[in-house]
């Protein structure tokens, strides 16, 4: 099976929801290997043998969503709450551009008020303005009006990242309070695509409820909604959330190996997209962004946040890298990646190569 399945991909014809059931529930390890080096090949065929990097800054925690999930929703009363000052997020990402980076990803928790848009909006600007629009911005803000969305654009983002959680309405209920709004959240990812933006999404993987056809969906919609970019992990445990109480089986290798198998299925699948191989990896498992570079991703999201906030932003337990500053992240990470082969594309904004075929031909 795995043989006619790789013989598709070579002769480029699709992958069914069969073909992918396959991979997905794949467990022997010299199968799984064979699947990464596919995906890798693949990868590189596509996007070439490179890893573009996004210093992320992660310049807030204070949240008006309360995903059941999430570590920095505003239910958890001992989260404490920070916001960075905005002056000092511009002089991260020009930390960023002074290192060659290329691209930053801005991300906090959600609010959508006058005040935090209008300062976004002069953050943008100011990034724009102070690195003579060299520096490429992505945005991950959550859900926002068509207006704030535009006015993020106008300023100078130009890639925007809205996990869609999960591509089923019963599985994202379960996940979220009821007032959070599945359609509404596929609604932004499309006003994201029509206004211009370069557009991720991703799922949670391996979380309580979870089944292979629900990854098998989630697969199928990023290539129905076009997706440009894949920012997808496993499911991390924090124990100030409701959702851990039912992740009481929760396996540490099972959301590894999980999380590597969505990756190297969606580079067979979606082949030129960017697939960034996420922090959530690397908590369980110290080489694991490597890894998820060699089951076919090609974006590292490198946390350039200064290490006194860093604490504050606990999205999951046991987040790597709390304690390290951006200097030392920037040389260990350009170690890690050299070690498998690959190299950073410095400087380059590194755009999904998806997206530039998706709006040529439209
Ligand atoms: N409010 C923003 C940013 C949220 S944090 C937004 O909605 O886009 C970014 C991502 O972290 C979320 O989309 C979610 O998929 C992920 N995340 C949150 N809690 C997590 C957990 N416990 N384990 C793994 N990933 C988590």
């Amino acid at each position: 099976m795995l043989d006619t399945i790789f013989d598709k991909i070579d002769k480029d014809i699709d992958l069914t929801r069969e073909d992918l059931k396959f991979l997905l529930s794949m467990e022997d390890d010299s199968q799984l290997d064979q699947l990464y080096r596919k995906a890798y090949e693949v990868k590189t065929r596509n996007v070439g043998k490179l890893v573009y990097l996004r210093g992320i800054i992660e310049f807030s925690n204070i949240c008006v969503k309360d995903c059941l999930y999430c570590g920095i929703r505003k239910s958890n009363t001992k989260a404490q709450r920070f916001m960075i000052p905005e002056e000092d997020v511009v002089t991260m990402a020009m930390w960023a551009y002074e290192n060659d980076y290329g691209s930053i990803v801005l991300q906090s928790g959600e609010r959508s008020d006058r005040e935090f848009v209008d300062m976004v909006e002069r953050i943008i600007h100011e990034i724009k303005r102070r690195s003579n629009s060299k520096l490429g911005i992505t945005i991950c803000l959550g859900e926002q009006s068509e207006e704030t969305y535009q006015r993020w654009f106008n300023a100078g983002a130009h890639r925007y990242l809205l996990r869609i959680e999960s591509s089923n309405p019963d599985l994202y209920r379960s996940l979220h309070p009821e007032d959070h709004d599945f359609e509404q959240r596929l609604n932004c990812i499309k006003i994201l695509q029509k206004i211009g933006y370069q557009t991720g999404t991703g799922v949670l993987i391996g979380v309580p409820g979870q089944t292979i056809d629900h990854l098998i969906n989630d697969l199928m919609l990023y290539k129905e909604l076009d997706i440009d970019m894949i920012g997808m992990g496993p499911y991390l445990v924090h124990h100030e959330t409701p959702l851990a109480e039912k992740a009481v089986d929760f396996n540490e290798e099972r959301q590894l190996k999980q999380g590597l198998k969505m990756i190297a299925c969606a580079r067979l699948l979606l082949k030129d997209v960017n697939i960034a191989s996420t922090t959530a990896l690397q908590a369980l498992h110290p080489q694991g962004r490597e890894l998820g570079v060699m089951a076919g991703g090609n974006v590292i999201m490198p946390n350039i946040t200064d290490v006194e906030y860093r604490k504050g932003y606990q999205l999951y337990e046991n987040k790597p890298c709390t304690d390290e500053n951006a200097s030392q992240c920037r040389f260990c990470l350009q170690h890690r990646v050299e070690s498998i082969g690959e190299k950073i594309g410095y400087g380059q904004w590194g755009d999904s190569i998806h997206y530039a075929r998706r709006t040529k031909q439209a």
